[in-house]
């Protein structure tokens, strides 16, 4: 359905050679490449266009205000919101859940209380959560996983109690490639009358979300994951519970009158954006969602099926190749180790093959320190990959183990 290679011409820093081979990019999951459309959105907002927003009132920020609030809106249909009072621009997915984990915890969270995270969080959806944790005396208790890497999601009858307050989770693991079953945590979860945050950063380039349908009340993403500039990611709330929450940030753009008795804060969403907005980056963002919807983004997630196959199919038939995460339902993440071989030597050397993937821990330790491992190598592929980058890998993958014996 996608055509794949007239779609790798929209990418400029796919063409590239590193260490004199054509560069194979399978670190998709730490930061995707760009579209021309959205360095070219970028230049033309910062080269022709540019004026900062809901300040002034002459003809440059009166436009630049519409354009940005026109990118909010542009989001929110992408995410199904019901309103654009309930999408909020922040720096990325960090920002988004540290905004809640701060806020949401200064009003709601206290000493006793307990906050369910599960056993395959990125760090940035689970250090917030424990800074709150402990400023508060509250605890976090954590939904465990299957040695598939499969959150077990039925302990949460037990794990949910009166101190409950919140449950923040994945929707779809880094480290693994999991894909939550959120829609049941959700409901889960609000049988008891308690919110749940959506970690998205790595959902939102693969496949189609819609927060009404998920009923989330949080959810977060960041720009830089599907195909938009770093520096700008998404915040989405109920509007009902944002209304509740207190802002985290003061400054400039958050207020609506100002003295030293009293502050008055502005509605929403600006209620959340305190300082100069980055408005390049956002109608940016808006840009690369719209690229994605335009190719389709159930194309999108049945080649990426068909490349996670093939990529299976390929790395199987390597010796002592371990795979970490084999849930039934994934993205397109290959997590593996070599038998005997350093998986910072492993890349070093794919490295100067010419294939860019990622090693470590994956900012994800607790789920390293489950599978009883310090690292992986992480192959992400997405929708500008191919069949033949996939044969390079399992080829190089080959000679690797040839060079170490
Ligand atoms: N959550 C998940 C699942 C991630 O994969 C990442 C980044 O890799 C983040 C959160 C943090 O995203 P950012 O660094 O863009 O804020």
């Amino acid at each position: 359905m996608l055509d794949v290679k007239k779609i790798r011409n929209d990418f400029p820093a796919l063409h590239q050679e590193v260490h004199g081979r054509d560069l194979v990019y399978f670190d998709n999951a730490a930061t995707s490449m760009k579209p021309a459309e959205v360095i070219d959105t970028l230049r033309e907002v910062y080269s022709k266009r540019n004026s900062n927003v809901h300040r002034g009132i002459h003809y440059l920020s009166m436009r630049m205000t519409e354009e940005y609030e026109a990118a909010r809106r542009r989001v929110m249909r992408f995410i199904n919101a019901s309103s654009e009072r309930e999408i909020i621009f922040t720096g990325g997915t960090t920002a988004s859940i540290n905004t809640i984990a701060y806020s949401f915890g200064e009003e709601f969270i206290k000493s006793g209380d307990e906050i369910i995270v599960s056993a395959m969080e990125h760090h940035s959806n689970l250090v917030p959560w424990q800074l709150i944790a402990r400023r508060k005396g509250a605890k976090l208790r954590v939904i465990p996983m299957n040695d598939r890497g499969e959150l077990l999601i039925q302990s949460l009858d037990e794990l949910i109690s009166d101190k409950t307050r919140i449950i923040a989770v994945n929707h779809v693991s880094n480290a693994l490639g999991t894909i939550n079953p959120v829609k049941e945590i959700i409901t889960k979860a609000h049988d008891r009358d308690i919110p749940v945050l959506v970690d998205g950063a790595q959902a939102i380039p693969h496949g189609n979300v819609d927060v009404q349908e998920l009923d989330c009340d949080f959810y977060a993403f960041s720009g830089h994951k599907v195909y938009g500039p770093n520096g700008i990611g998404v915040l989405y709330g109920k509007e009902e519970w944002l209304e509740k929450l207190p802002p985290w940030q003061g400054g400039g753009d958050m207020v609506k009158r100002v003295s030293y008795e009293e502050t008055s804060y502005a509605d929403l969403p600006l209620k959340f954006e305190a300082g100069t907005a980055n408005y390049p980056g956002a109608i940016a963002l808006a840009t690369a969602l719209d690229y994605i919807s335009s190719l389709g983004i159930a194309n999108i997630a049945a080649y990426e099926k068909e490349l996670l196959d093939y990529a299976n199919h390929r790395l199987g038939e390597i010796g002592g190749l371990k795979i970490y995460g084999e849930a039934e339902n994934k993205i397109s993440i290959i997590s593996f180790q070599l038998e005997g071989i350093h998986e910072s030597d492993a890349g070093m050397v794919l490295d100067k093959m010419g294939i860019a993937l990622r090693t470590g821990t994956h900012c994800a330790e607790p789920v390293m320190t489950a599978f009883g491992i310090k690292g992986i190598l992480r192959a992400s592929m997405v929708f500008y990959n191919n069949m033949e980058e996939i044969d390079r890998l399992a080829d190089a993958l080959k000679k690797l183990k040839q060079m170490f014996g």
